[in-house]
């Protein structure tokens, strides 16, 4: 070992945890601050499969294969009531080789406009929970329970849950991140089959087929109860804790 290794390796300990304080200001709201250099997301180039071993490569391709082959199974799906209103189906978005899957509760008015998932407020806060973590948007992958806007936004019926949930559980198992965020009480309870509520499933790591899952309260939820953002940045740093080990 280098005599300089251990003065490295404290150095850079503590530039990790200023970048945690900071980044935790920021999404907490507090804006007005000089803002520290956090690590910039990954640009597209750094992020394709250029230069990584093929093996990895490869895995990522048969991953992204896999995805295709969901979608086209789900085609234009009808198998639930929830076909009758929608505008696009929103099937989830991201990388398939992912250290984290996000899963909400399902598409919105923007979402079920654009075909896209967390693209309205909500999905702006989301988009700052992700960067918090250290990762752009494109770099994870984003889903939900059901994959229709329920009319009104109301929360998905179980049956039309019970319809849709195969195609999330193959597009889970095709990634097989390192992690599972559920993203409110809807998609913590369905992914944990519990009735507890999100406020007694946050806090501690699940679960799902043998992936850790951390559950923590919906985006929609924070924005009319920033209160609740200190909890979930807790969550989030449990997330990171996970994906870094
Ligand atoms: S919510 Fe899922 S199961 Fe129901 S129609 Fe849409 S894609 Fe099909």
């Amino acid at each position: 070992m280098s005599p300089n290794q251990p003065i490295k390796q404290a150095l850079l300990s503590t530039v990790t945890k200023l970048r945690w304080s900071l980044t935790s200001l920021h999404w907490g709201g507090i804006v007005d601050w000089p803002r520290a250099a956090s690590p910039e997301p990954i640009s597209a180039d750094e992020s394709s499969c250029v230069g990584q071993p093929a093996t990895e490569q490869e895995n990522s391709t048969d991953r992204e294969r896999a995805l295709r082959l969901i979608q086209r199974e789900l085609g234009n799906c009808t198998r639930c009531r929830l076909h009758q209103t929608r505008t696009h189906i929103v099937f989830g978005e991201g990388s398939s080789r992912t250290s984290i899957v996000f899963v909400g509760e399902g598409p919105g008015y923007d979402e079920d406009q654009q075909g896209r998932p967390f693209v309205g407020k909500a999905g702006k806060l989301l988009d700052k929970m992700i960067k918090a973590l250290g990762f752009g948007r494109e770099q994870v992958y984003i889903c939900n329970m059901v994959k229709c806007r329920p009319p009104n936004n109301r929360t998905p019926n179980s049956d039309e849950i019970e319809a849709c949930s195969p195609f999330l559980v193959k597009q889970i198992e095709a990634i097989r991140p390192q992690a599972i965020c559920a993203l409110g009480a809807c998609s913590a309870q369905n992914l944990l089959r519990s009735s507890s509520p999100i406020s007694r499933l946050r806090g501690k790591i699940h679960h799902w087929r043998g992936i850790p899952l951390v559950a923590t309260f919906h985006p929609a939820y924070l924005l009319r109860n920033p209160s609740q953002k200190s909890a979930a940045w807790q969550d989030l740093i449990e997330l990171h804790r996970i994906v870094s080990s």
